[in-house]
């Protein structure tokens, strides 16, 4: 009996773990304005939601003053 096919146990490199890059979110605020109903308000990537507004003009301001410092 000849044992010399024996497999090595070598860890295969996948099994190695690798540093991931470092993901950073969406921190960025991109701003849009969505319409409920008549309403209409701001909206951002960041999760903020400006008040439902009467007109998109002061939805776009809401959110112009959320950008803006
Ligand atoms: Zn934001």
């Amino acid at each position: 009996m000849d044992s010399h096919t024996k497999a090595s146990l070598v860890p295969p490199l996948e099994a190695v773990p690798f540093p991931r890059p470092t993901e950073r979110p969406p921190a960025e605020h991109d701003t849009s304005t969505a319409e409920r109903g008549s309403f209409c308000l701001a909206l951002c990537t960041c999760g903020w939601r400006g008040p439902a507004r009467r007109s998109r003009d002061l939805a776009r301001k809401d959110a112009t003053r959320h950008t803006s410092p």
